[in-house]
């Protein structure tokens, strides 16, 4: 297996057992636990490969795997957009949104999948699978097929029509999860990949491998070197697993450590109120979410109602001293529309959860006029562009 120089291994985040990756993959062999790649700070300069511009590869000193091994697709490299309109309506000094609709199957997900998918080539795999709400398996599919792997994708039946009919474009093997009383939801494709899951197939499944929020760090190096290795006041991240939010987290510590970067941004969890675990957990003052009993939301990227790492996303959020944020659906519908019309910028009903969520924390006064705040847009609008038009002929209906 080909690893960096600075690679030191994967850290248990429950028990602390320090494993090779050449022989761990997914969870903790001992504990279950998630495992994190860690590094030896010393031995990665942070050379940013000049190599590599327009690609997250770029930072791979910091990754667990070199370019040379990489399964990529030019991943990354998204702008980060200055959104003054926004930043004027909410008496907010700058808005940026960090444009990850870019990317090469149209989320943040294609970061993930492509230090996942290049972790499973390394091993030897054949087969990756995973269960996912849409996007992921749809990355998935892409990246298998550029490592010339088969990609084993179970999607909820509510999963969009794009994500689903893509897995099948990339020659990927989709099941769409058998309703379960009504409809299925991403709990049941999560059940049937556990049934499924055969001794040969690489998981690339969410906090199973221990590389998705490793690729997704890379928005955070991203978005402060765009800022000149200045920090936000607040980051804020539509969330489901909260991977993203944990892997941006991750990068700021590491910047800060590493020197380039004096403080951490505040982290936010932005979410709909009809699927809103995280915050719940977080007003309440709990380490740990507790599961949403009945998910109602059109924002299918984040309609996580078990979400499986809340510890650590509520542990990111505090000690980043940032906070979590939940709006309706109708307000997050609008924000979208709003950003398309006044910044022409396309924005996916999920994500829009941000705008919506960042939009409330302005009104709350916990940004002010001073502040520097960055809008992750995971995914492109289009992809529910049929979301975002129903509820725009229903605005213009006056309903
Ligand atoms: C998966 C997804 C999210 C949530 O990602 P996490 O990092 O798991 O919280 C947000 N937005 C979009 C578009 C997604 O596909
Ligand atoms: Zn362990």
């Amino acid at each position: 297996m080909r690893t960096t120089d600075a690679l030191r291994g994967l850290e248990c985040l429950d028990c602390s057992e320090l494993l090779d990756p050449a022989v761990a993959g997914g969870r903790c062999p001992d504990c279950d636990g998630i495992l994190d790649p860690t590094y030896d700070y010393d031995a990665a300069d942070l050379s940013l490969d000049a190599g590599a511009v327009g690609s997250m590869w770029r930072y791979a000193d910091l990754l667990p795997f070199p370019r040379e091994a990489a399964v990529t697709l030019a991943e990354g490299g998204t702008p980060l957009v200055p959104c003054p309109g926004l930043a004027e309506s909410w008496g907010v000094g700058e808005v940026y949104v960090k444009d990850e609709g870019r990317n090469p199957t149209g989320t943040f997900k294609d970061r993930g999948q492509s230090v996942a998918v290049t972790a499973a080539r390394e091993h030897g795999a054949e087969d990756v699978a995973l269960a996912s709400a849409g996007n992921a398996g749809q990355a998935a599919a892409a990246y298998a097929a550029a490592a010339g792997l088969d990609a084993h994708v179970f999607l909820p039946e509510r999963a969009g029509f794009t994500q689903k009919a893509m897995v099948e474009v990339h020659g990927g093997d989709l099941s769409v999860v058998d309703p379960v009383g009504g409809d299925s939801r991403i709990g049941d494709a999560g059940a049937a990949f556990e049934a499924a899951m055969e001794d040969d197939w690489h998981p690339v499944q969410t906090f199973v491998t221990p590389y998705r929020h490793e690729g997704k760090k890379t928005m955070g190096y991203e978005i402060l070197e765009q800022l000149d290795w200045t920090v936000p006041d607040g980051v804020v991240y539509p969330t489901g697993g909260g991977v993203g939010l944990v892997g941006i987290h991750k990068a700021a510590r590491e910047l800060r450590d590493l020197g380039r970067v004096e403080a951490l941004p505040g982290m936010y969890a932005a979410q709909s109120t009809g699927c809103a675990p995280v915050v719940e957990a977080y007003e309440a003052g709990r380490d740990r979410h507790e599961p949403w009993e009945d998910v109602e939301t059109v924002c299918g990227g984040i309609a996580i109602p078990d979400p499986g790492a809340s510890d650590i996303v509520l542990a990111a959020i505090r000690e980043s001293d940032g906070g979590a944020v939940a709006t309706d659906d109708d307000a997050i519908l609008d924000a979208a529309l709003t950003v398309a019309r006044e910044t022409g910028l396309e924005m996916a009903p999920t994500c829009a959860s941000a705008v919506s969520g960042a939009a409330k924390l302005a009104a709350e006064g916990e940004f002010g006029p001073d502040d520097t705040v960055v809008i992750l847009n995971t995914g492109a609008g289009n992809k529910d562009a049929d979301v975002l038009r129903s509820h725009a002929g229903r605005r213009r209906g006056g309903s």
